[in-house]
């Protein structure tokens, strides 16, 4: 089996559609069935978002909303010369009468709940489109509701795998499919109830990587806009370079300090079964693209990865007394209680340093919750420039003319957090 993962970018429009559709048709073979994990169109995702609050807000512009939406998956169809008497029609018009149905019979007002059961819309029409057209042009696939396969607890907007549960229901599903591709929606699974759930934004690359370990896929593709991943984001960094081959760690590094390469939560599945992740692009299809796997003793160049949008907390006790660790875990189980994840600390005898993303509307539960106990400033906008692999003459370079609060230097990586 292999795992192709295809991002919304790649399925923007009906001549991407027709592109994923030849990539396809390159890959078939007879032995080797591919397994494709797909996204909502273009900027779909973003639009069911907006939908999701109207309906919070009980507002009837959700359903003109939604029509429109729909309509644009319609036009694509078209525009791919999908004839009029083809299933996909009515299909897309069955989506669109349950999802009207929801919206009206919707009593709950849970947002993450109502966020989910809209949002999750985006991969199914996505899916529906694509599969019906490669289907016109002769390939053997099948089409698999991601419900089936994708098992999560009740945690909408960010839900957690059952690995027991996915493992048994990918075995049971896989067994009915003979055909050369599957596909599959990314980002979207369901809990107990059948109720669909979501696994945060960008959670395709999760999907496929979860799909790769229960099939025990050695080699899975993420088709990307880009050539493979770079030594720094080559739109703000002129010197950055293609790196050929990256080990699990150095994947992990990198976008834990906000490489946006590929969703963070994606390496750990395909580490535990060893299978190689690679990075390609689907514009430039003979590019070799990356490499992610297990290995070792690679010479890296300098990768500098760049995290904007954080913020910097400063705590210090009232009394000028010291910080003990009694205070400094009652500050870090803070951050832990609105799972704001610390990119950064710094302590001295009367200031602790704490550095994280900003997050709408929960930067400043960490204040309200601790102001009694500390005396606590916070700086927003600030950017975290991380280096690893840094030679001077790098560090040099990138710190020059820029306003460094605090710089942390290890054996292998610099952190410079900068205004
Ligand atoms: N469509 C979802 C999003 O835009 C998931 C993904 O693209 O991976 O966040
Ligand atoms: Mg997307």
């Amino acid at each position: 089996m292999r795992v192709f993962k295809f991002g919304g970018a790649s399925v923007k429009d009906a001549s991407a559609i027709q592109n994923v559709t030849s990539i396809i048709q390159s890959y078939v073979e007879e032995k080797n069935p591919i397994l494709m994990v797909v996204s909502a169109i273009g900027k779909t995702t973003n639009k069911l978002e907006i939908i999701a609050k109207k309906v919070f807000e009980q507002s009837e512009d959700a359903k003109t909303l939604l029509k429109e939406l729909i309509e644009e998956h319609r036009v694509i169809c078209r525009e791919l010369k999908m004839s009029e008497e083809s299933i996909v029609y009515k299909e897309l018009a069955d989506i669109e009468t349950k999802t009207l149905g929801f919206i009206v019979a919707n009593e709950s007002n849970n947002f993450n709940y109502i966020y989910d059961q809209i949002v999750s819309k985006g991969e199914l029409l996505s899916t529906t489109v694509v599969y019906h057209y490669i289907l016109s042009q002769k390939v053997s696939i099948d089409f698999v509701n991601a419900r089936y396969l994708i098992k999560t607890d009740n945690n909408y907007t960010d839900a957690n795998i059952l690995w027991h549960e996915t493992q048994e229901a990918v075995d049971a599903e896989l067994k009915n499919h003979s055909s050369q591709v599957l596909i599959t929606q990314g980002f979207i699974g369901a809990n107990s109830e059948m109720l669909y759930t979501t696994l945060g934004r960008e959670g395709s690359d999760y999907t496929a990587a979860i799909l790769a370990k229960c099939t025990n896929t050695k080699e899975m593709t993420i088709w990307k806009d880009v050539d493979g991943v770079y030594t720094a984001d080559p739109k703000k960094f002129a010197e950055a370079t293609i790196i050929n081959k990256l080990s699990y760690k150095e994947a992990i590094e990198m976008t834990f300090y906000g490489a946006q390469i590929i969703h963070p939560k994606t390496i750990k599945p395909i580490q535990n079964s060893n299978c190689i992740l690679k990075v390609k692009s689907f514009i430039h299809k003979e590019a070799k693209g990356t490499e992610i796997g297990n290995f070792e003793n690679i010479h890296y160049q300098p990768v500098i990865v760049l995290k904007e949008n954080q913020v910097l907390y400063s705590f210090s006790v009232r009394d000028f007394s010291f910080l003990n660790e009694s205070n400094l875990g009652k500050i870090i189980a803070t951050f832990g209680k609105y799972s704001l994840r610390i990119n950064l600390m710094q302590n001295s005898s009367i200031e602790f340093l704490v550095l994280t993303d900003e997050k709408l509307g929960k930067n400043e539960l960490i204040v309200e919750d601790l102001k009694e106990d500390f005396e606590i400033k916070m700086e927003n906008h600030l950017k975290l420039l991380t280096i690893r692999h840094y030679t001077e003459d790098i560090l040099e370079k990138q710190r020059k003319n820029k306003a460094v609060l605090i710089t942390q230097k290890g054996e292998d990586t610099v952190h410079y957090l900068m205004r």
